[in-house]
């Protein structure tokens, strides 16, 4: 995860790590090089100027200059820095609500109804009685895939086969729910491999019918400039609450990780970095400040 990149800031870093001094001169010299780091993982130009820039300011302070050891100074400054960027505290989910209604959005093969398992593991862990619900209505066999995950974790699942309207499947799915008592809806929907007019106007009337407590756009993090790119298009249409970046443990480079949130303004809630039920994780920036930073 994140390799490429840890790798280039680390060796930006080093030179002004071991320095018993920082100056401007030097500043400038690991500035550019983190800057090329960052635009090198796919962070975009502007993103990536903007942070340096204020890591820059930061590291010519006072303080920085006449410290004992500036160098660790200045790495404590550009972990700060990334954090915020990814968006500063860590962001749960909003489960109020009876039933609480949770809607996944995003593309096909972006991860979406594996995560969907994944999420009702992790509330099924917590005591949740959660319920999930098939609303993909133009691949049976997505169908299929969230029956055999929910049995997986033990978790029911709502499908209706032979119904096409995915609005009606979603209601009766939230009415089924209320029926057997389950207190979390999850509703996997469905996702075509590129944006499209009829896909998104689809989600909006879901999402528009059923006023779910929390909406969760799923990207697959490998896509780098193209995650933030669908991210963007889905909130305009979907003003989703959060997002859940996928298969982190195959992406090098972190682009996505570092960009979405300034980009479209929510936080990343979850991260995806495995097959398997048990790969899910809250997304804490610190924590991945302190992973990229090795
Ligand atoms: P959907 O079409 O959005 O519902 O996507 P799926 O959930 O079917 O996932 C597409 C493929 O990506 C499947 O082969 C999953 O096993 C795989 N996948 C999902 N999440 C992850 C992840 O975090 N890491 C890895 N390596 N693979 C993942």
């Amino acid at each position: 995860m994140f390799e490429n990149l840890q790798d280039k800031l680390n060796k930006a870093i080093k030179t002004l790590k071991g320095q018993g001094r920082i100056t401007e001169i030097n500043v400038a010299a690991t500035i550019k090089e983190v800057r090329r780091a960052l635009t090198d993982a796919d962070v975009n130009y502007k993103v990536a100027k903007e942070i340096t820039d204020r890591i820059r300011d930061k590291a010519l302070d006072r303080k920085v200059l006449i410290s004992v050891e500036p160098g660790q100074l200045f790495v404590k400054i550009v972990q700060e820095e990334l954090t915020e960027l990814m968006g500063g505290e860590a962001q749960g989910i909003n489960i109020k609500g009876d039933p609480a209604v949770i809607l996944i959005a995003g593309l096909q093969g972006s991860g979406k109804t594996t995560f969907t398992g994944k999420l009702a593991a992790y509330l099924k862990k917590q005591g949740r009685n959660v319920l999930l619900v098939a609303a993909d209505i133009y691949r049976p066999a997505a169908i299929d895939q969230l029956k055999v995950l929910g049995e997986q974790v033990g978790v029911d699942v709502y499908a209706e086969p032979e119904n096409k309207d995915a609005v009606a499947i979603a209601k009766n799915g939230i009415d089924q729910a209320r029926k057997t008592g389950k207190k979390i809806v999850i509703i996997d929907t469905a996702g075509r491999l590129a944006v499209d007019e009829a896909m998104m106007q689809e989600i909006e009337a879901v999402k528009r019918a059923i006023n779910p407590t929390e909406t969760l756009f799923v990207v697959d993090s490998m896509t780098g400039q193209d995650a933030v790119n669908t991210a963007k298009t889905f909130n305009e249409r979907l003003n989703f609450d959060g997002v859940v970046l996928t298969k982190l443990d195959g992406d090098a480079r972190g682009g996505a990780a570092l960009s979405i949130k300034t980009v479209v303004n929510k936080p990343i809630k979850f991260i995806s970095t495995g097959e398997k039920m048990e790969a899910l994780d809250v997304f804490y920036p610190d924590r991945m400040a302190s992973r990229i930073l090795g």
